[in-house]
Order: structure tokens, then sequence, then C-alpha cells
């Protein structure tokens, strides 16, 4: 994993502007001293979702999401950090240091290899439309596929023999050299009588990463032969199990329908797309992953998992399942959908139709949770002693789930169905894991919130808090982490013009959804905020003698405690005053 230095991080984000890179998908609307829009991470009919672009921060009231620029890119297009940061500072101009780039050849042998991948794109592409791919193109207008899916979607056909694509990036003298690269690229292996192209006489789907660019083929043999899918070996572009066939093409559509189809090959993903279904994504013709699952929970929370009726679709459904276990929350409503035997959805399509096939995504895919105990059910068997596997089983699956509701929830269901009561749950230490990561909520009161809000919007206001301040949050590990570094970034003389928001977001990433909504709240007036230290500073003060003191510090504290309820009396007057003033003028 890439390290950039901070004041590289620093430099990229002060060269973007968020507003522009959200205002691209989210229509934003001046809303005091933020914007707002509807929220693009979750269905909402007024807008919950704020920028401040002030602070360059974002966060959905609605569904908890923020951050900033970086976790935008993540969140919204499925970036990853580095690929995030290099994206801006290039869209910046900024070079990425050569600490980072580890071989600073490295941007130029990319953008090359990308160029040749879309240029053996093309090629195919321009094989199928030509006099050899006319049994290719017979075989694709038998499967009823349109031209506009074809070509959108790079369909192409590798001839037999051997030698296409090192005529296709002929280059006179430099064969060797080139011949090596397209080896590199997966199009052309390495025997013992020289190089040979991988794919022969193959219809060709081209695959995608998830910023569009070309990675790799898929080739589908034409009539009989092994194996009938062949994909591109794994390349330093190609890494199978994290992609997903369709991603890039369908992420927006997915997003705007809010639907979400996960299916088996490249066929079925076109086929849905050819009636006006492009929600299809699939894997590479392998067992669907944990990354890609967890790609799919980002991009939809509620997706829907075809699989064959018959025993290999179950199986593969099981195997999807339990991948997908740990990655569960109680917010993911993942479905799962069991199509006839001997039917795919290729099939499907065709013989009923899009609507037809919408409607058994609606109506027949059942919830996981559903899918999860037919499926125990049915490894265990019948009887007493497969009551006794079922719960068994059950039990050991559930240790892998992270969300302790959510595992609460489905233990008691177990329990109902089996009439055994499971191992009483242990509580797990909840290492710092993706749980906090994903931005599991920290508990706050509404004083604690509005009090953090404040002093985050106006950081002049830590230095002027009194001392006993600092042990505000003792109660609360999480917070009084992040409480106390604000402190001391603030107590540094000389970090006056620090952002501390931006200084904490990048050492508790794990907060910056929480951070982004303090910024994003309603501004809090300084009267306002004047109230709410008094507050904190009571309820500390009522919490120490709670936790029994001599009776010297007893005495003194409740006298100041007397001396703030006065000031918080005065404080309320003049704060009414004002309202009084604002309604009458
Ligand atoms: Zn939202």
């Amino acid at each position: 994993m890439a390290n950039f230095s901070p004041a590289f991080l620093d430099e990229v984000i002060s060269r973007t502007d968020i507003v522009d890179l959200i205002a691209r998908h989210v229509e934003l609307k001046k809303a005091g001293s933020n914007l707002m829009g509807l929220c693009p991470f979750h269905h909402e009919k007024s807008p919950s979702f704020s920028v401040s672009a002030d602070k360059q921060l974002y966060y959905c009231f609605g569904c908890g999401k923020g951050g900033g620029p970086f976790q935008f890119l993540m969140d919204h297009d499925g970036y990853a950090f580095p690929e995030a940061v290099e994206y801006l500072a290039e869209k910046a101009g900024m070079e990425i240091p050569a600490a980072v780039r580890q071989d600073p050849g490295e941007n130029e042998r990319n953008r090359k290899a990308q160029e040749m991948l879309a240029g053996a794109s093309d090629a195919f592409a321009r094989m199928l439309a030509g006099e050899q791919g006319r049994k290719a193109r017979d075989y694709l207008k038998q499967r009823g596929m349109p031209e506009a899916i074809i070509r959108d979607y790079g369909l192409g056909y590798a001839p037999p023999g051997y030698g296409f694509m090192q005529k296709v990036f002929a280059a006179a003298g430099r064969e060797q050299q080139v011949s090596a690269r397209l080896e590199a690229l997966g199009l052309l292996f390495k025997g013992e009588r020289g190089y040979g192209d991988r794919f022969r006489d193959r219809l060709m789907f081209t695959i995608r990463d998830r910023r569009g660019h070309v990675v790799g083929f898929g080739g589908r043999v034409l009539g009989e032969g092994e194996p009938k899918y062949l994909n591109s070996p794994e390349t330093s572009w190609f890494h199978k199990s994290d992609l997903l066939y369709g991603f890039s093409e369908h992420r927006d559509t997915i997003r705007k329908r809010k639907q979400l189809v996960i299916v088996e090959g490249y066929m079925d993903v076109l086929a849905l797309a050819a009636h006006d279904l492009k929600i299809g994504l699939a894997p590479l013709g392998t067992a669907i992953g944990e990354r890609q699952i967890r790609e799919i929970l980002r991009l939809h929370d509620a997706p829907i998992f075809c699989f064959d009726g018959d025993r290999a679709g179950r199986q593969a459904a099981w195997r999807a399942l339990e991948r997908m276990l740990p990655l569960l929350k109680a917010e993911y409503t993942p479905r799962f959908l069991y199509l006839p035997e001997g039917e795919d959805p290729d099939s499907l399509l065709k013989s009923e139709g899009g609507e037809a096939f919408e409607n058994r995504l609606n109506h027949d895919a059942q919830p996981v949770l559903a899918t999860w105990l037919a499926g125990l059910k049915l490894l265990a068997g019948t009887g007493a002693d497969g009551r006794a596997r079922m719960a068994k089983k059950a039990d050991a699956m559930l240790k892998s789930m992270e969300d302790t509701y959510l595992r609460q929830a489905w233990r008691q269901e177990v329990e109902q169905a089996t009439g055994i009561s499971l191992q009483h749950e242990m509580c797990r230490p909840s290492a710092r894991s993706d749980a906090v990561a994903a931005g599991e909520a920290v508990q706050l009161t509404h004083l604690q919130e509005n009090f953090l809000t404040a002093l985050m919007q106006k950081p002049e206001r830590f230095r002027e808090l009194p001392d006993m301040a600092a042990d505000f949050f003792v109660d609360n590990e999480r917070i009084q982490a992040l409480y106390s570094r604000a402190f001391s970034i603030k107590a540094d003389a000389e970090a006056e013009t620090i952002d501390i928001a931006r200084q904490l977001i990048r050492e508790f990433p794990e907060d910056q959804a929480m951070i982004s909504r303090w910024i994003n709240q309603a501004p809090v007036q300084d009267i306002e905020y004047k109230s709410l230290l008094l507050d904190m500073e009571a309820n500390d003060i009522r919490r120490r003698i709670k936790r029994g003191l001599s009776l010297d510090d007893s005495v003194r504290l409740q006298k100041r405690l007397g001396e703030l309820q006065g000031q918080q009396r005065k404080l309320s007057e003049q704060l009414n005053a004002e309202k009084a003033d604002n309604t009458g003028a």
C-alpha cells in the first residue's frame, strides 16, 4: 500500500474542490453555510446530504456517510485509497512522489499498457465486424445480441492461428520487445517455439476495471472445444478476484435504479443489458469472493444474487453466502434468486422477456436469512439429529459474523427453527477492525454531540477551554482519543493555521464520517456554545461527585455547580432576550 506523506495529501486536498467533485453526480443547492443535495448513497426524496465548501467535507444526515474528497471517490466510485489519491493528484497536475511510485517509470508503463489493451480490444472488434468474424456474428445474432450492445461492451473476435496480435502491434525492428510486452499483458504466451496468441478463434469480451480502463479479456469458444471460457492470466493490471464484469459500465445505472443483480457469466450480464436491465454484474468465471462481495455491498445495499436452480447453483449460492457472512450488516438486505432448473438469465430473458425477469427479481428473490435457514436445513437433514446438526453448523457460521446485532437476531431464528439453544453469546472484544473502519456508531449524548460540533466548527474555542475540560470524555475511549488529540494540536501555538478537522481525519480515518458530521451540522452560535460548555462542566462535576471524593473536594465542587447553574440562568435569560428582540424586529 502506498504511503503518501501528509504534506502531499494536504496539497492534493487543497488543490481539489470537493464541491466540483460531488456536483458531477449530485445537484447541490446553497443552504445556510453549506450546500445540500439528494444523497448519492441512499434513496431519499428530500435532501439530507450536506457539503461544507469551507472545510471540504461532506456528510449525509440520512445514512451517515461522510468524509473528504478521497473518501467520496472511494464510496462513490469504488476507488481504493491510493487510486483516489493518484486520480485527484493527476487532475491537479501533481506528480506522484517518486518514493511512493517506487519506480518513476511506472506511470509511463501503465499508460502504455492501457493503450495497448484498448488497442487489442479495438482490433478484436474490427475482426468481429470483418469477413472472418462471420461465425462469431452469427452466434451473437442467434443469441439475440443487438448491435449497440456489441459495440458498447467491446465484443470482438480473435481469429484462429498465430500472429494476429503481433501483426496488430507490428513495429519494425522491435518485434521481440513488442512480443514481450504483449506477453506481460496476457495477450501472448511464450512456448518452446516462441510467442503465440493466447486467444484464438474465440468470441472476445472486453473486461474493464472500475475506472473503465481495459485490463483483460474473456474468450468464449465457438462451437466445441475446451475450455469453454478462457480469461486473461493474472497480470499487473488484471486481478480476477478484484474485478466484476460490467462494473464500470453499470455502476451509474445501478445507483440510479437501486437495482443490482449478480449473475454467473458475461453473456448473462449482456443479455440483461440487451433487455434494458443494465444492472448486472458477474465474477470472472470463478466463484464470487470476499473482495467482490465487499464491492457489491458498497455499490448497493440490496443486491440480488442470481443462481441456477440445480444442485451446482445451490452449492454456488451457499459458497457466496458463507463468504458474505462476515461482511453482512443489519443495514444490508441482499437476496437470493434461484432460477428454474435448466434455465439461466440469458435463456429466461429470451423466453419470457425483460419485464417478466424483473418480476422474478422483485417477487421471487428470498432474503439472505431465509436462504441461510433453508440451506442449513438441507445440509442437516431431518429428525432430532438433523436439528442438532443444523444448530451446530449455524453456531459455527454465526461466529464469522461481525455485526453483533444481526448475529443475535439470526441466532434467535435458528433457536426457533431447531428448538435448541445455541451456546451463549461470548462478548468478543471487537478488534478495531472492519466494524470500526466501516463507521460503527459512537454513542454520544445530545449535549456531547453539540459540544463537539461547536468546537470543530470553530477550533479557536479549543484554545479557551478550561483545564478541567480535558476530562470531559474520559468515559468514552474513542472520543477521548480524538478529543485530546484536537486539544494538543490546538495547544501547539505554531499550529494555528492547521486545519484541525483535516488533521484529525488523517489520524483517525475510521472517525471521518463523524467528524464530517460535526462540520456539516447547523452552525452553533457563540452564546449557545457558552451554554453547552457550562452544561458539560456541570455534568463532569456530577460525575466526579458520584465517583466519591473527599469531603473538601465535594464541597468545593458543589459550590462550583451552584455557580454554574447561576451562570446558566443568566445565559438563558440573555438568550431569551435576544430571541424576543429578533422576533420583535
Ligand atoms: Zn445518504
